[in-house]
C-alpha cells in the first residue's frame, strides 16, 4: 500500500509514531513532519487536547475522530484512562451523543438494516469490510438509555458498547460489528428534524398497543406486528449463515416488550445476550454476593424488595432465585417467594396475576394489595432494598429510615439511570440510614463523608460483566447462553473485592483494575462452559486465565517492517 493510504487506514495509522526506518520502507517520506514521537507521548497530548473541552459532547466527538484516525491510540487511552473515558464514550455523554446524532454524524460506524433492506439482509451482511465477526451489539432504538425511542440515533450505543468490549475485554476491534436496526420511530421530534439519519416513519413494533385495540386498527398493527418479527428473523438467521454459529449477539436497549421476546425465542438457536437483562442481573448479583461478607448469612437468609419490575428488576430477581437454587436444596419456586417486586401499579400479588404481563407472574405472591412503596417495605420487611424503576428521588427519607430500623446494615442499590433518576444518593443513603447502610448505585457517587466517617460507595456498572463475559463466550467457542454462566461471572467479580474495599463500605472492585477482572471473568465463563459440554474449543486450555489474558488485544503500536 501506498505511505498515503497508510496514513488514512485507521487499523495502521500512527501518525508521528511511524519510525526513521518504516517512513522509508513504506513511502512515507515527506507525508509527515521531520518529529518522530513515542504511543506515550501522543496519548499525552491527545488527553491534554480532551481535557481542554468543557463540553462533554465535544469530547466524545473527540474520541469518535481519534478512533477514526489512529485505532490503537484510542484504545491506549481508553485502557489506560478507563475511570475519565468511560463516561466520555459511555454513559452519560453516549446518551446525548445519540440525541444529537443526526447533526454531529460523519461517518457511518457499523451497519443499518432498515425495513428498506428486507430480503437483502444477507447482501448487506457482505458489504461490511471485515469477514470474520465474533460480537454483533444489536439495537433498534427503541430504548436507549433512559432516555427512550431515538430510532436510528441509538447507533452510538452499539459502537460504545463494543469499545468497551475492546478496551476493557480485550476483544479485537476488527471482530466487532455494531448493528442498528431500523424500523422507523415514534420520536415525534426526530421525525420532524430534517437532520434525521434514520426511517420517517413510525414503528414497526413488536407490541400491540392499547389504542390498536380499537377494532379499526387492529388489522394495521398485527401487520406492523408481523414486519417487525419478519425483519428480525431474517437478521438472525443471515447472521448465523453469514457469520455461523460461534458469532455471540447481543441485543441491547430494545424495548422490554421485545427484548424478553426476543430473548426467549433465540436463546436456544443462537448464541444471544441481552445486556439489560442478564448483564445486569450478573453485575447486581455480584455486589449481593460480595455484601454477604458485611452482612453474614447467605443469599437464601435474605428478603429482597424491587421498586421496578421490567427487564433490570425482574432480570436480576430471577438470577438471584437460581443463585439460592444452585447453593442451596431450595427450589425455585421456594426461592422466588424470598423476592417481591413493586411496579407502578404497587406490590405484585397473586390477585393481579390476570393482568400482568408474562415476565412479572413468576413474582405474584400471596399478599393483599399495597400500592405504596413505604408500606411495602413495612409489610414485607426487606433486608434488600433495589431500585430498577427508572425514577428518581423514590428511596425517601421515610423509606430509608424504615429500612434503618428495619435491618442493623441494610443494603441499598439504587440503580436507576442517569444520576438524575437515582432513587436517592449516596449522601442521603448514608446520612438518612446514620452511617449503617450499605450503598450502591447505578450512576457513580463522590465519596461520602458521615460522623468522621469516609464512605466510598460502588457502581453496579454492567461495564464490570459483558466485556470479560464476551471474552469467556469467545475464546471457549461457546455455542449458547448459559444462566450458570451468568452466575460463574456474578462469583468471579465478587471474588474481586478486597478487604480494603469492604472496609471502605464497597461492595464492588476499583474499575482501575477491569482488564484483570475480565479475564478473570472469561476463565470462569469458559470454564463453565467447558463443564457443561458447550465449548467447541478443545481441547480445553490447562490455564484458562493464562489464556484469556494471551488472547487479549492489546493497543500497543505494531512495528511494519
Ligand atoms: P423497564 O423495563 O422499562 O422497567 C421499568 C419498571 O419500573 C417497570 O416495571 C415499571 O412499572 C416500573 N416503574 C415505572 N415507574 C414507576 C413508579 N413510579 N413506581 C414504581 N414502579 C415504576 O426499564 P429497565 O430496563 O428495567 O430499567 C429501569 C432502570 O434501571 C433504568 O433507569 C436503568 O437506567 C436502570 N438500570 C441500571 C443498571 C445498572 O445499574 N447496572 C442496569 C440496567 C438498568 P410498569 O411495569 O408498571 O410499567
Ligand atoms: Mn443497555
Amino acid at each position: 500500500a501506498s505511505g498515503y493510504s497508510l496514513l488514512r487506514d485507521p487499523h495502521y495509522n500512527k501518525g508521528l509514531a511511524f519510525t526513521e526506518a518504516e517512513r522509508d520502507a513504506h513511502y512515507l517520506r515527506g507525508l509527515l513532519p521531520p518529529s518522530v514521537s513515542s504511543q506515550q507521548l501522543q496519548e499525552k497530548k491527545v488527553m491534554h487536547n480532551l481535557r481542554q473541552y468543557q463540553v462533554p459532547l465535544q469530547r466524545y466527538m473527540a474520541m469518535m475522530d481519534l478512533q477514526e484516525r489512529n485505532e490503537r491510540l484510542f484504545y491506549k487511552l481508553l485502557i489506560d484512562n478507563v475511570e475519565e473515558l468511560l463516561p466520555v464514550v459511555y454513559t452519560p455523554t453516549v446518551g446525548e451523543a445519540c440525541q444529537k446524532y443526526g447533526s454531529i454524524f460523519r461517518r457511518p460506524q457499523g451497519l443499518f438494516i432498515s425495513l428498506k433492506e428486507k430480503g437483502k439482509i444477507l447482501e448487506v451482511l457482505k458489504n461490511w469490510p471485515e469477514k470474520s465477526i465474533h460480537v454483533i451489539v444489536v439495537t433498534d432504538g427503541e430504548r436507549i438509555l433512559g432516555l427512550g425511542d431515538l430510532g436510528c440515533q441509538g447507533m452510538g450505543i452499539p459502537v460504545g458498547k463494543l469499545s468497551l468490549y475492546t478496551a476493557l475485554g480485550g476483544v479485537r476491534p476488527s471482530v466487532c460489528l455494531p448493528i442498528t436496526i431500523d424500523v422507523g420511530t415514534n420520536n415525534q421530534k426526530l421525525l420532524d428534524d430534517e437532520f434525521y439519519i434514520g426511517l420517517k416513519q413510525k414503528r414497526a413494533t413488536g407490541e400491540l398497543s392499547e389504542s390498536a385495540f380499537r377494532e379499526a386498527e387492529v388489522t394495521f398493527h398485527v401487520l406492523l406486528l408481523k414486519e417487525y418479527a419478519e425483519l428480525l428473523e431474517e437478521f438472525m438467521s443471515a447472521v448465523k449463515q453469514n457469520y455461523g454459529e460461534k458469532v455471540l449477539i447481543q441485543f441491547e436497549d430494545f424495548a422490554n416488550h421485545n427484548a424478553f421476546e426476543l430473548l426467549a425465542k433465540y436463546r436456544t438457536t443462537h448464541l444471544v445476550f441481552n445486556d439489560d437483562i442478564q448483564g445486569t442481573a450478573s453485575v447486581v448479583l455480584a455486589g449481593l454476593i460480595a455484601s454477604l461478607k458485611l452482612l453474614g448469612g447467605t443469599l437464601a437468609d435474605h428478603t429482597f424488595l424491587f421498586l421496578g419490575a421490567g427487564e433490570a428488576g425482574t432480570g436480576i430477581a430471577e438470577l438471584i432465585a437460581l443463585e439460592i437454587t444452585r447453593k442451596t436444596s431450595v427450589p425455585l419456586e421456594e426461592a422466588r417467594k424470598k423476592i417481591w417486586l413493586v411496579d407502578s401499579k404497587g406490590l405484585i400479588v397473586s390477585s393481579r396475576v390476570e393482568s400482568l404481563q408474562h415476565f412479572k407472574k413468576p413474582w405474584a405472591h400471596d399478599h393483599e394489595p399495597v400500592k405504596e412503596l413505604i408500606d411495602a417495605v413495612k409489610a414485607i420487611k426487606p433486608t434488600v432494598l433495589i431500585g430498577t424503576s427508572g425514577v428518581g428521588k423514590t428511596f425517601t427519607k421515610e423509606v430509608v429510615e424504615a429500612m434503618a430500623s428495619l435491618n442493623p446494615k441494610p443494603l441499598i442499590m439504587a440503580l436507576s439511570n442517569p444520576t438524575s433518576q437515582a432513587e436517592c444518593t449516596a449522601e442521603e443513603a448514608y446520612t438518612w440510614s446514620k452511617g449503617h447502610a450499605i450503598f450502591a448505585s447505578g450512576s457513580p457517587f463522590d465519596p461520602v463523608e458521615f460522623e468522621g466517617r469516609t464512605f466510598v460507595s460502588g457502581q453496579a456498572n454492567n461495564a464490570y460483566v459483558f466485556p470479560g463475559f464476551g471474552l469467556g463466550i469467545i475464546m471457549s467457542g461457546t455455542i449458547r447462553v448459559h444462566d450458570d454462566m451468568l452466575l460463574a461471572a456474578s462469583e468471579a467479580l465478587a471474588s474481586e473485592v478486597t478487604e480494603d474495599d469492604y472496609l471502605k463500605g464497597r461492595i464492588y472492585p476499583p474499575f482501575t483494575n477491569i482488564r484483570k477482572i475480565s479475564a478473570h471473568i472469561a476463565a470462569e465463563v469458559a470454564g463453565k462452559a467447558y463443564e457443561l459440554g458447550l465449548a467447541a474449543r478443545l481441547p480445553r486450555p490447562s490455564d484458562l486465565v493464562k489464556y484469556a489474558e494471551s488472547c487479549m488485544y492489546t493497543p500497543l503500536y505494531r512495528s511494519y517492517r
